[in-house]
C-alpha cells in the first residue's frame, strides 16, 4: 500500500466516524459481493463471505463494527470542555468502558476540578479544611 493509499483510507475511516454524528462530508461507498454458507447443523448459524478489494472489505468491516458499537452507545464523543476553549467540547471520539463519560483521565480530571470549583464558589463557608 502506497502512503497516498493509506492517507486516503484514513480519510475514509474518519468519514465513517463522522457519519455516526451526521457530520460527514466524505462519501464512503464501495462494491462488495457476498455468499452465504449453509446453516450449521447444530446451531443454525450461517456464515457470510464477502468478496472485494482489501480496501472495500476493510471499510465495510469497520462500518459494521462502528454500527454495532454505536447502537450500544459505546462509541461516544467527549462532552468535556476543552482546556483552552471551555465553551467548546473536547469532541474526541472514544470507546466507552463501563460507565466512562469522558475520553480519558485528563478530561475526567478537568471536569472534576471545574465541578469542585463551582461547588466552592457557591458555598464558600462550607469548604472543608485540608
Ligand atoms: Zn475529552
Amino acid at each position: 500500500m502506497r502512503p497516498q493509499d493509506f492517507r486516503d483510507l484514513q480519510k475514509k475511516v474518519a468519514g465513517l466516524f463522522s457519519h455516526l454524528w451526521n457530520t460527514s462530508k466524505e462519501n464512503v461507498s464501495g462494491r462488495v459481493s457476498f455468499a452465504l454458507t449453509e446453516p450449521d447443523r447444530k446451531t443454525g448459524d450461517i456464515g457470510i463471505f464477502f468478496f472485494g478489494s482489501v480496501r472495500e472489505i476493510f471499510l465495510l468491516t469497520t462500518a459494521l463494527l462502528l454500527n454495532q458499537y454505536r447502537m450500544g452507545s459505546k462509541i461516544l464523543r467527549c462532552p468535556a470542555p476543552r482546556k483552552n476553549q471551555p465553551e467548546k467540547p473536547c469532541d474526541r471520539i472514544f470507546l466507552r468502558i463501563r460507565k466512562q463519560q469522558y475520553c480519558g483521565k485528563t478530561c475526567t480530571d478537568r471536569v472534576a476540578q471545574q465541578t469542585n470549583r463551582k461547588r466552592e464558589t457557591r458555598v464558600p463557608g462550607k469548604r472543608k479544611a485540608a
